[in-house]
């Protein structure tokens, strides 16, 4: 490589911005239709005003129960839904609003995982063409090209040369997911949005997958939004960790820091609930009263207060921000 080459090189990189994903105040809010003319008469605040970032090459764990938002965010940021407010850098560059051509091209970059593989795969297609569907929309290759590409996806993601003439219901629900997986690798993406890809799987082949997006993040120079429920599954994927409850973001933190000393009260229950891996070891777990609330008519406040065990009076008339509290460690919570 010359000089001019490395000098270049250099450049390109120190002109990339470090965050590759820059979410600030995201809002995603569905309408609620009533009455008989169908008018609007309330909103689910699926997301409501969330805030995070993700560096190049960093996994991002999004955690939460279900119906807290996690999706929707995931799906808002890859604009398959449309956000109310706030904005979605990518590369520093706003992509909140882009739409036609501009968001073809953003999507080459961004690409998602599925829960459930096989609903994800058409059963009609055989396993080659549903790899190489997007390769072939975006690119000029010639068949010989594509067949070649794909054959080389198949052997990324653990899978043999004959899976590329098979259909999706000739495979494991672990191999289902490995060919949504070379999907989602064929445009070789910079963004990865895994929305909790090993929940539908056995135990057994669980952790499999999860090694493989492990292999192919640092292979393929990937950075990851991995969504899931199972808090012993994120700590395994993730650097930094996001807790969001009813479409807030309540903690966000690296994960040591997070795991080793939560700091919302709603983390602390979470991760009181992870079974101890040495059963002599007595935990006490945290039991939180009632449900979570709907996110139709989420209460004042703070949005956990009717739940908190610490809940003060401020808490029902004033929602905390989300701030650092200690470095690389940011909590919503009015006892910080
Ligand atoms: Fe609990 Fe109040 Fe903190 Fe909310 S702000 S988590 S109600 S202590």
């Amino acid at each position: 490589m010359n000089t001019d080459t490395i000098h270049k090189n250099d450049e390109k990189q120190s002109s990339q911005p470090e965050n590759l994903l820059e979410i600030q105040n995201l809002k995603t809010y569905y309408p609620v239709k009533g009455g008989f003319f169908k008018r609007t008469i309330g909103h689910v605040k699926a997301v409501d005003n969330i805030s995070f970032e993700i560096k190049r090459g960093e996994t991002l764990g999004l955690v939460g129960e279900s119906g807290c938002g996690k999706s929707t965010a995931g799906r808002t940021i890859l604009r398959l839904l449309k956000p109310t407010e706030g904005s979605i850098l990518f590369e520093g560059k706003n992509i909140t609003r882009v739409s036609g051509k501009s968001l073809r091209e953003i999507r080459q970059d961004m690409q998602m995982v599925f829960q459930d593989p096989y609903a994800s795969l058409n059963p009609m297609q055989m396993v080659g063409d549903i790899i190489a569907e997007p390769i072939y929309n975006y690119s000029k290759k010639s068949k010989a090209e594509l067949k070649q590409e794909v054959m080389d996806l198949l052997e990324k993601v653990g899978l043999p040369p004959e899976a590329y003439f098979k259909y999706a219901h000739e495979f494991s629900g672990g191999q289902r997911q490995r060919i949504g997986i070379a999907r989602a690798l064929a445009l070789r993406p910079k963004l990865i949005i895994a929305d909790e890809p090993v929940s539908a799987l056995d135990v057994s082949v669980q952790s499999q997958v999860l090694n493989l997006l492990k292999d192919l993040q640092e292979e393929f120079e990937l950075t990851f939004l991995f969504i899931a429920h199972d808090l012993s599954v994120v700590k395994h994927m993730s650097d930094r960790i996001g807790v969001m409850y009813l479409g807030n973001m309540v903690e966000i933190a690296d994960k040591n820091s997070l795991y080793a000393e939560p700091l919302h009260p709603y983390t602390q229950a979470l991760i009181s609930a992870i079974p101890s891996p040495d059963p002599r070891q007595k935990k006490e777990r945290i039991i939180l009263k009632g449900d979570v609330p709907s996110p139709i008519n989420p209460p004042s406040g703070c949005p956990f207060h009717p739940r908190c065990p610490m809940a003060m009076e401020e808490c029902t008339k004033q929602k905390p921000a989300l701030k650092e509290v200690k470095p690389s460690h940011r909590v919503a919570c009015h006892l910080y």
